[in-house]
This record gives structure tokens, sequence and C-alpha cells, in this order.
């Protein structure tokens, strides 16, 4: 236990060592509930994110909601947060209290297993997601057939918990209780449309990625718009960091990629996010999620991912691989 906590705070203290390419303090603070993309069903996609300013923020994807509170309470991962409930849990008071909104990427299960199983004991709150993720859940999920309506859509007698709220790409939209802003931007998941979100807190940003696959094999050009996108903000050094799947190691053949990214995909990326921008990203944090477990008698896929992302580091991003608990502060 008490390794578990100095290792903790260790990865707590790393970033800010290692110097950003961002000039400014830490000013987000990020809890991995779950890390994983797929396999592990107690530990999928899921990334709890506020501003330092603010005890109150949002989760990016819920693929794994109370399982991943509990293992963070457990890990002191919440040791930030002042706790007063009489009546809940702390899981239940970080979940009731502090967790003010749901920002989707797009609807496969591991990225919303953790919000369906947690929602008959839920608070209402807003889901923001592109208009089509939406309707995937309406239409798919919350219909009376594969969990009841509790949502302001679809089939009646509609519960009203959750209330879709549809983005527009591009478009700043403020997220409740919180002093952040929320940009929605299209990104090509093997042909299903997922998002990354741009989180805006004044002038400093934060960049979390859905799902993706890399756009030359994908003939897409959605990462080159979103690298466009945020380019004057990592001109201007105010981005923080970029969370960014990484699903499996260089092994993975580019026609079988099935919409994620390879280390040497996400080198590409990466390289054409610096040509965009115009500036080195040398000490950026690039938090690596997605990674998918595998059930073969081999070391683990984080470990090879993570040499494989730094032997090629031509943009001297710094990498840090996700995990569940880690507990972040850029
Ligand atoms: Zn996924």
């Amino acid at each position: 236990m008490r390794f578990v906590t100095c290792l903790h705070k260790l990865l707590i203290a790393l970033p800010f060592f290692l110097a950003p390419a961002c000039s400014r303090a830490a000013n987000f603070d990020i809890v991995v509930l779950g890390a994983k993309g797929g396999l592990e069903d107690g530990n999928l996609s899921a990334y709890f994110i506020r501003p330092i300013t603010s005890d109150k923020g949002v989760l990016c994807d819920a693929g794994t909601i109370l399982h991943g509170l509990k293992e963070a309470t457990r890990t002191g991962a919440f040791d930030t947060h002042t706790l007063t409930s009489k009546t809940l849990s702390p899981e239940g008071e970080i979940l009731h209290d502090r967790v003010t909104a749901y920002l989707i990427s797009h609807a496969h299960l591991d990225h919303i297993a953790g919000l369906v199983a947690v929602s008959p004991d839920d608070v209402p709150k807003p889901i923001l997601a592109l208009p089509s993720v939406n309707a995937v859940l309406a239409e798919h999920v919350f219909n009376w057939q594969v969990w009841p309506n509790m949502s302001d859509r679809g089939p009646t007698p509609r519960l009203g918990l959750y209330h879709y709220q549809d983005l527009e790409p591009g478009r700043a939209v403020p997220l409740p209780q919180t002093p952040l802003q929320v940009q929605a931007y299209p990104l090509n998941h093997g042909g299903v449309e997922s998002t990354a979100f741009l989180l805006i807190s004044g002038s400093d940003a934060l960049l979390y990625l859905g799902d993706t696959g890399p756009d030359t094999p994908q003939h897409s050009d959605n990462l080159h718009h979103l690298w466009q996108a945020i380019a004057p903000l990592v001109h201007q050094k105010h981005l923080h960091a970029i969370l960014m799947e990484c699903s499996y190691d260089n092994s993975q053949p580019t026609s079988h990629l099935y919409g994620h990214l390879t280390p040497h995909w996400v080198q590409k990326e990466l390289q054409d996010l610096q040509t965009v921008a115009g500036t080195r990203l040398q000490g950026l944090p690039v938090i690596i999620t997605h990674v998918k477990p595998t059930l073969k008698r081999q070391e683990d896929p984080a470990a090879r991912i993570f040499e494989e992302l730094n032997a090629t580091n031509v943009t001297g991003v710094h990498f840090i691989m996700a995990h569940q608990s880690l507990h972040l502060r850029l």
C-alpha cells in the first residue's frame, strides 16, 4: 500500500519535473477511472477531468465508472477532494456531486457500459456528444429494450435523468457548474463517427481523443483538421496535454487497425500536428489511452507500446501510459 502511494505520488510529480511544452503551471486535474480498450470489464475508457480551480469536472467517456471510482478512492487519487457527505460513500459523493456531465466520444460499449450500469443511482446530468452519437444512445441503448430510457429522447416514457445535448463541431459550449468549455471535433474510427473533445479553461486547454484511426490509411482528414484547429493553442503553449489512443503495438498490420492507432501512426499524427503548429512539441505530455489487453502469454502490450513510442519519439513529446487510478496534474 505504501509502495502504491509512493509510486502514485511520483506519477503525480513526474509531469512537473519533465517541463511540458506548455509554459504555464498545471491547470487540469485528471483521474483515470478506466484505461483499457476492451476485454477488461472493470477497466474501460473513462477519464475524470476538472480544472484545478474547481472540484467539479466532467467524465470523458464512461466505460467504467463505479469500479473505477472505488479503485481511485482506495488508492488515494481523490485525496485532493474534501468529501463531507454523511449519507453517500466517497465514490457516491464524487459521482453525484463532482461529475457534472458526460462527454461521450462514441457509443461503443467499452465507452458507455459504466454509464448504463450506474444510471439507476445517478443524478440528473447532460450527455454532451455529436448528434450521431446521441442518436445511437437514444435509439439503441436507452430504449426500454436494451435498458430503461433514462434520457429525454426516444421511446416513451422518458425518465429524463440524462439530457442529450448535441454538440456542433468546433463550437464552444460551457460545461455545467465548472469554468470549463468544450469543443467537439469529429474523428474517423474505422467508419464510425468518434469525437475529440477540446476542454478549455480560460486561455488553457486539454485535448481528449476518443478512438480514432490514422488519416492516411482511412483516406480521411479528420485528424489533420483537428490539428489545424488546435495549432494556435500549441503555438502559444496553451495546450497542456493530449490524451490519445494507441490500441495496438507496431506488429498490428495497417490493413487490420479497425479504426485504431499504433505507435507508428501516433508518431505520424504527432509529426503532422508539429508541422501544422509550426513549433516543436518537445515535452508536451501525451497520455496514451485505450491499449487492448491480450489473453496470450506474452509481455504486457502497454510495456511494448511504451517502448515502441519512445524508440521513435521524433517529436520529443512526453509519453505517459494511462492506467486505472492514475492521477495527473498537467
Ligand atoms: Zn473503444
